[in-house]
């Protein structure tokens, strides 16, 4: 990870609406779309008030939710008031989170004519009985048709999305869907563990003993089987879940440019409900209330739920964090750049614990997590986290 390495900033635009709730998530999003139009005015009004970063943007995401609720037109109207309001550069890679279920042939083309150029697809499964614990809206069939038209739409720039660590799930079942993935060549894969998160409908169904979660040992597994998987099938795994396809020694891996900005320290601004926005050192988040949203800018006033200013040692945290999540991990020199400390000696203890447990491995200029150290982030980072560092003298964003 180096820090700020971006000059330029990423936009992400939240879209609320899904057309059922799946189980599993814990995204800000609701199923009432009659609000849809109201929504996209009020989205519409959040970039014309002004007052945005005059920063340059290479990235514009459009995330949710499910933006795919949005049809051609409407998400025309977002991109071109986003082109109108903030300074987006020519070469930006526009994405737009879709999902099987709500996705044609034509909306995919028409989609593509009005200015998206990469796609990210929430497939998480080619098998229906996965598909159906996860309360997804689309069959298997739905998904590879998606991914058929997205071809045929022209897009050259493809994403997909896969869970695993389902309850009772073998590597032969995970397996199977690393397969039909790799089949259909996306640029990009992200291969989330399912987690199951306070308040999710997941979440009430373990509490009533309506199922029983895959053991650690087993989740391991299949977080090994995808690393292996994938790397024999030509991808590069650069960020814990997240892997690009090499195309040759004179193209580079397109991984998400986008979400590659949250990793490095780089500024992004969030727009919509529940958007968060990052612009070192403050953080400031949108309401994760479509209604409330809507009035708010109905009365011409930003919809700011709350901003904070990172000190120094929250910023540190963050680094750490983010950096070790990425397969490069850590640059030493850029930290010590960034923030005035010797890594090494800052976390000697913690370090030193780590390497003889064989979860961390060095570098000359850059400590990473080890593939079992990946595979036990949380507790890995909390160990760096939970350690009370004082930085000296915080030089602050890169010049
Ligand atoms: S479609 Fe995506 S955002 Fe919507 S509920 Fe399902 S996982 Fe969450």
């Amino acid at each position: 990870m180096k820090f700020t390495s971006f000059k330029t900033g990423g936009i992400y635009i939240h879209i609320p609406f899904c057309v059922n709730k799946c189980p599993y998530c814990d995204f800000y999003s609701i199923t009432d779309l009659s609000l849809k139009s109201r929504y996209l005015q009020a989205l519409l009004k959040e970039m014309q008030l002004g007052r945005l970063p005059s920063l340059a943007f290479d990235t514009l995401y459009l995330g949710g939710g499910t933006p795919s609720v949005f049809d051609p037109v409407e998400i025309e109207q977002i991109i071109e008031t986003a082109y109108a309001q903030l300074k987006i550069l020519p070469d930006a890679e526009v994405t737009l989170e879709v999902n099987p279920g709500t996705v044609t042939l034509d909306s995919l083309k028409a989609y593509r004519a009005v200015g998206i150029n990469r796609l990210n697809i929430g497939i998480q499964s080619f098998q229906d009985a996965n598909l159906e614990f996860l309360g997804r809206i689309h069959s298997a069939k739905d998904a590879a048709l998606a991914m058929a038209w997205a071809r045929q739409a022209g897009f050259d720039n493809i994403g997909i999305d896969l869970i695993y660590g389902l309850p009772q799930q073998t590597g032969e079942n995970w397996r199977f869907d690393l397969e039909h993935g790799v089949q259909l060549r996306p640029d990009h894969l992200s291969c989330y563990m399912l987690t199951c998160e306070p308040g999710t409908g997941l979440d009430r169904d373990l509490r009533c003993g309506r199922y029983r979660p895959l053991e650690d040992g087993k989740v391991r597994a299949l977080f090994d089987l995808t690393m292996d998987y994938l790397k024999a099938h030509g991808y590069l795994h650069y960020e814990i879940s997240n892997y690009a396809r090499k195309t040759g020694e004179d193209a580079p891996p397109r991984m998400s440019r986008h979400n590659l900005k949250y990793w490095t320290f780089a500024p992004y601004v969030g727009l919509g409900a529940a958007a968060h926005s990052f612009i070192e050192p403050q953080r400031s988040w949108n309401y994760s209330d479509v209604k409330r949203y809507i009035r708010k800018l109905d009365s011409r006033k930003r919809p700011v739920e709350e901003t904070e200013v990172l000190t120094p040692e929250q910023l540190l945290t963050e680094a750490v964090f983010l950096g070790l999540r990425t397969i490069k991990g850590i640059d030493l020199v850029a930290f010590k750049r960034k923030f005035g400390l010797d890594f090494l000696m800052s976390y000697k203890k913690t370090i030193s614990e780590l390497e003889n447990e064989g979860l961390l491995q060095r570098q000359p200029d850059r400590i990473a997590l080890s593939r079992k150290g990946l595979a036990l982030l949380d507790s890995v980072v909390s160990m760096f986290t939970g350690q009370q560092i004082k930085v000296p003298d915080y030089g602050g964003v890169d010049p």
